[in-house]
């Protein structure tokens, strides 16, 4: 494929105030798109983000017990690095996560209270392009993700949760996942790269025992490559890529 036939990428509409982003672990969301989320909350808009485990399992020389605890706090401190104070847990089991009706119903019971105009969630396809596996956690909470966008607006799917006065929300109007292998849209990473690079960098524990580098200079080469990358798509500005789709 030449260059002058590569689709371009579409601004992500900023014709939204709440956003709530669900994605699997711990460090997910400052992989994924923290950049983005620092261009959001400058403008105002609130973000919370909700994750289906602490992230317990990820560290092989870590047990999970004094694991889940220590990537709850590195994941709370990357989130306040981008301007986003509320982070949640729905205490799935890290490595296990089974896509099923208690995890669309978990997620629908957390955006009926949060009552977002955009979701967000990391990559529910199979691979991240070509031949590079995704994992099924991953793969688990974005297809949920997705689907309980939908389940959110209707009254008569989980019933449960509305005698627990968690009323319908049929107000998420797209669903934006990062990490897609095919990404329609993108965010100027450029006002939030430098917070993207702290917020990861906040996920100490997991950088280093993922890699020998010196871990700010693993951050950093990680962010500038994938956002100098998705910005060939999008004018050449770094950039920030989603998969959106509209309700
Ligand atoms: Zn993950």
């Amino acid at each position: 494929m030449t260059e002058s036939k590569i689709t371009q990428l579409q601004p992500l509409p900023d014709d939204w105030q709440r956003a709530l982003a669900v994605v699997a672990h711990p460090d997910d969301l400052e992989y994924g798109c923290s950049a983005a989320v620092a261009a959001w909350t400058d403008a105002g808009r609130e973000v919370t983000y909700l994750l289906a485990t602490r992230g317990e399992a990820g560290i092989a020389t870590l047990d999970p017990a004094v694991c889940g605890p220590l990537r709850e706090r590195e994941q709370r401190a990357g989130a306040a690095v981008v301007g986003v104070r509320t982070v949640e847990f729905l205490d799935h089991r890290d490595g296990v996560i089974e896509y099923g009706v208690a995890l669309r119903r978990d997620i629908a019971a957390a955006i009926r209270r949060h009552r977002p105009d955009l979701l967000v969630t990391l990559n529910h396809r199979d691979t991240w392009g070509g031949v590079a596996w995704n994992t099924p956690d991953h793969v688990a909470v974005g297809r949920a993700t997705l689907d309980a966008a939908a389940d959110a607006g209707n009254r008569w799917v989980f019933p449960e949760l509305a005698e627990q006065g968690l009323e319908p929300w049929n107000g998420v109007r797209r669903v934006a996942v990062a990490g897609s292998s095919n990404p329609t849209h993108a965010v100027d990473a450029r006002p939030g790269l430098e917070r993207a690079v702290r917020s990861l960098l906040e996920h100490r524990s997991y950088v280093e025992a993922l890699t020998d580098q010196d871990p700010e200079a693993y951050v950093r080469d990680f962010l500038t490559e994938t956002t100098t990358a998705t910005g060939r798509r999008f004018g050449g500005i770094p950039a920030v890529a989603f998969e959106v789709f509209g309700r």
